[in-house]
């Protein structure tokens, strides 16, 4: 979501006649949109601001932004910590910047107060000319008691059905292959009459958009039709993340996340019962307060039973302001991290396994461009989001093709283009 936040930002400026740079040393503004999911991403927004002060002190009309959630958690104590910080702008101000740069009426350098977003202000990108996003709601009314999604970005609220689907039919006019929708919580969006799953289907049947994701489900809220939908849509690609936190009740009850890991277990079966290929993905957390080892087992229980192609693994960090933050986060460090290293070894055998499941299979897939390490080999993304790399030749990025899987190790897929298309 910042990633498509960041583009809208950017492409906000340069309508307003601004001109982006490759370098920051060439740069008169630098923006961190910022993270405050973890503590970790709040240190590194830290260490960026010291690098960018020696920007600064050769430069001095160098002004620089920060915008997003941890200008929202921190408002006015950021410029306080860190005085070099020009303008301060939370997650209902981000897209405000050009008026703020231009000093007009009614704004100022720091701005955190809910209620001010215009949704309209909000343009649904274009990560690439195949692929793009749309935001199609912002917020999260979750609370789960770990997270600070909530505060600093605020209550649930959408995009109508009918915004999303001009604009998604705008994007595929103008050559998008692959659309994200994205939401914090996409199994909850709500407009009038249309559900996530309605969404999904307008978007698929009233669209020339090719393939459609999106991110992220709540188990709490994902249902029956989601997946049937998914089943009865060729253009609903198969992959769903599905974070599960943990694998403990007593954990999951403490987190707030209203599922238990038998129901959890159900969606999945259900998934795969409906749908005869899918990747599924997933997030967990490990030393939540209290995590017993026998808890943490549970999570290497679930983990190993639902065989998730990969996962996003973290350390409990608390975050103030959270209910977690009031108990007390008794796990100690060096039991974080074994717990965590322990899992991202299961996690990795496990998609290692997944991977070789691929092997022999053909799966329609979006070139991306060359290789990050070489002009070797091209850069694709299969239906079921995996990264697969092939011999180069002669196409495009943005093109989709069938390819066959030769190989595979954890990470990446490796095949080569199944016939002519
Ligand atoms: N709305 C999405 C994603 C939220 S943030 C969802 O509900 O799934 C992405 C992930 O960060 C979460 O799924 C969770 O695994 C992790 N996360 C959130 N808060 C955290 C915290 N305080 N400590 C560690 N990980 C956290
Ligand atoms: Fe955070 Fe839970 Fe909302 Fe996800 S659903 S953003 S984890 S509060």
């Amino acid at each position: 979501m910042n990633l498509a936040d960041s583009s809208t930002l950017a492409s906000t400026l340069t309508t307003r006649g601004y001109r982006r740079v490759a370098e920051e040393a060439e740069a008169d503004l630098i923006i961190l949109n910022t993270c405050s999911v973890r503590e970790k991403a709040e240190d590194r927004v830290y260490g960026r601001l010291g690098e960018i002060y020696k920007f600064k002190k050769r430069k001095p009309h160098l002004k620089v932004a920060v915008v997003g959630c941890m200008a929202q958690r921190l408002g006015p104590e950021l410029s306080q910590r860190v005085p070099h910080v020009d303008y301060v702008l939370g997650t209902d101000r981000v897209f405000e910047l050009p008026d703020v740069l231009e000093g007009l009426e009614g704004t100022s350098p720091i701005m955190t107060a809910f209620g001010h977003e215009n949704m309209d202000l909000i343009e649904p990108i274009k990560e690439t000319p195949y692929s793009g996003f749309i935001t199609i709601s912002r917020g999260c009314d979750n609370y789960c008691t770990y997270c600070i999604v909530p505060f600093v970005r605020g209550r649930e609220r959408e995009h109508s059905d009918d915004y999303i689907v001009d604009a998604a039919k705008k994007m595929a006019d103008e050559g998008v292959v692959e659309l994200t929708l994205l939401g914090q919580n996409v199994n909850s969006y709500k407009y009038n009459d249309t559900d996530f799953p309605g969404l999904l289907r307008r978007v698929a049947r009233e669209t020339g958009i090719r393939r459609i994701r999106y991110m992220t489900s709540h188990p709490k809220d994902l249902s029956k039709r989601l997946v049937e939908v998914m089943a009865e849509e060729p253009k609903l690609m198969p992959h769903i993340h599905l974070p599960l936190q943990s694998g403990a009740n007593r954990i999951l009850n403490r987190m707030g996340r209203i599922y238990t890991i038998e129901h959890y277990l159900k969606i999945i079966d259900y998934i795969r019962s409906k749908l005869e290929y899918v990747s599924i993905t997933t997030d967990l957390i490990v030393g939540f307060p209290s995590e017993t080892e026998e808890e943490f087992e549970l999570t290497l229980e679930a983990v190993r039973r639902i065989g998730y192609d990969s996962a996003f693994m973290f350390r409990y960090s608390v975050r103030p302001g959270t209910t977690a933050a009031r108990y007390a986060d008794d796990v100690p460090e060096e039991d974080k991290i074994r717990r965590l290293n322990r899992l991202i070894e299961l996690q990795q055998s496990i998609a290692y396994e997944r991977n070789q499941r691929e092997v022999g299979q053909v799966r329609e897939s979006l070139v991306e461009g060359y290789s990050r390490r070489s002009k070797e080999h091209m850069r694709a993304r299969t239906d079921g989001n995996k990264t697969i790399l092939f011999p180069a030749g002669d196409v495009a990025a943005g093109t989709v093709l069938p390819i066959r899987v030769t190989s595979a190790d954890a990470f990446t897929l490796h095949g080569e283009v199944a016939g002519v298309h």
